[in-house]
């Protein structure tokens, strides 16, 4: 979506000038409302969020994503180390959402929702995209909708992205209001990091930094550092072994997925579970990898833009036998679509741990909210507080053939996915069962019709807005002639 005049985006950006009549309330009075604005919990208290007025500076934003990481891999040891120490001293020096779901189990779609605060099945990227047919689901994320990028660039911001995932090039509409989109799929963890640093270097106006890390995503490239750290290779493994869980398993990884799928009549040769486990000490050192490249980041941002707010998540998780699959996009299981949200930096409580169930679709609204910005009528995301409120996620086809038709809900402590291709639904007590074994459909068969009655409301609204969230694009002179010459304009 193109740059265009709103009333509402004009009275945004006046407030932000009468920024000054804040600071007359005077800082102790101050402080106290922005404890109580910024506070998560303290907001329950209130009946709506009310943006709190804008502060005497327009923080820069730097959101980091790091592609397929799992939310458990916070946390997590191996070996005795943490595998992501930076990111967990963040739980002591930044707010950590701990319930929060990615909107889709593969990128693209994730992505397109992250950035405009709808879901796929307002914006439709997925799969399958038939260019005939201007309705139906498309793999690249219209101009019509406005992203985060386009939105804060309005405001004024400078936006720049460092990308490295082909799923997110500019010919799928992803780059749509970054000034500078760097791209490469061969950057690693410390060049996304170098690359981001340089773009920011001259920046006079508040930046919007979007960096996007792979390590995490197969085949997991990581440091011999990193590895070594996390107790490669591991004890008591066979070499052939230790080869196949790192050369071979992208091999083995497809044979093994077509076989699940009925695609291969033949088995994938057996996957002993040192070798298992292998494979998630490589993923892990991955994760290593890519904590040490956003320290770096963070801290050099930090010391050099001390007012920046950062914004850490990644676009979806990953797979390891968890529910006898791999990689990600197949399922709506907790491995897939649980995910890291970290803020750190500008105005943000140190040390609160937030419960509330949150989707990535939030995240735009809720950083609009602390940055005092208007929020757009559109998003379907809202800035989280309600403790029951029901979250959503879907996936449709990461690869055409596999016909993936997959719609989830989460609500208190029920998570319910629907197979629409087989009508069948599974229901699980996420409390009781975290790892999502015991399927509860046939005993719950009235929290199965709530669950289903949540999403029929979430897909008929997402439908809804099809329209809404696209652009109401003026016509300028030039276009304006020309239909009226064919008869479109009197
Ligand atoms: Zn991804």
């Amino acid at each position: 979506m193109t740059a265009h005049n709103h009333t509402e985006e004009t009275t945004g950006a006046d407030r932000l000038e009468y920024a000054p009549a804040w600071w007359a309330i005077g800082a102790g009075l101050a402080m106290i409302l922005a404890a109580v604005l910024l506070w998560p919990n303290a907001r329950e208290a209130a009946e709506e969020p009310r943006p709190p007025a804008a502060g005497p500076h327009r923080p820069n934003l730097a959101l980091i994503v790091i592609d397929a990481l799992r939310a458990d891999r916070i946390g997590a040891r191996r070996n005795g180390q943490a595998v992501m120490p930076f990111l967990e001293s963040l739980r002591a020096a930044g707010t950590v959402y701990q319930n929060v779901w990615a909107p889709c189990s593969w990128t693209r779609p994730s992505m397109s929702s992250l950035f405009t605060s709808l879901p796929m099945e307002t914006h439709q990227v997925r799969w399958s995209a038939d260019p005939d047919k201007p309705d139906s689901p498309s793999d690249v994320l219209s101009d019509a909708f406005e992203t985060w990028a386009e939105y804060l660039r309005e405001f004024g911001w400078h936006t720049i992205g460092v990308q490295t995932n082909p799923n997110c090039l500019p010919q799928f509409g992803l780059a749509q209001g970054f000034e500078n989109y760097a791209f490469s799929a061969e950057w690693r963890a410390d060049q996304v990091t170098g690359k981001a640093l340089e773009l920011i270097g001259g920046s006079e106006r508040p930046f919007f930094l979007y960096a996007h890390y792979m390590e995490p995503h197969l085949p997991y490239p990581s440091s011999e550092d990193a590895r070594a750290a996390l107790g490669w290779p591991p004890e008591g493994i066979p070499a052939p072994d230790l080869d196949t869980a790192q050369q071979d398993f992208k091999t083995y990884f497809w044979a093994y997925l077509r076989y699940r799928y009925g695609m291969a009549s033949t088995p994938p040769p057996d996957f002993s579970d040192a070798r298992r486990d292998a494979v998630r000490l490589l993923y892990d050192a991955a994760c290593l990898t890519v904590d040490r490249a956003v320290q770096r980041l963070v801290e050099t941002v930090s010391r050099q833009f001390p007012d920046t707010l950062f914004i850490i998540l990644a676009d979806h998780g990953e797979q390891f036998w968890d529910h006898e699959l791999l990689g990600h996009g197949l399922s709506l299981f907790e491995e897939e679509t649980r995910v890291p949200l970290i803020l750190y930096g500008w105005n943000t409580p140190a040390g609160v741990l937030e419960s509330a169930p949150v989707s990535l679709l939030d995240v735009l609204p809720l950083t609009a909210f602390r940055m005092g910005l208007p929020a757009r009528q559109h998003w379907m995301g809202t800035v989280p507080q309600l403790p029951d409120r029901p979250v959503f996620s879907a996936t449709r086809a990461p690869w055409p053939s596999w016909n993936t038709d997959l719609d989830m809900v989460v609500f208190g402590p029920w998570k319910l996915i629907r197979d629409n291709n087989t009508r069948e639904t599974s229901l699980y007590d996420l409390r009781a069962d975290p790892g999502e074994k015991i399927n509860r459909s046939a005993e719950s068969e009235a929290i199965v019709r709530q669950g289903l009655d949540l999403l029929g409301k979430h897909v008929e609204e997402a439908i809804a807005r099809r329209q809404a969230g696209r652009e109401i694009r003026p016509l300028d002179d030039a276009v304006k002639e020309q239909l009226k010459a064919i008869g479109y304009l009197e």
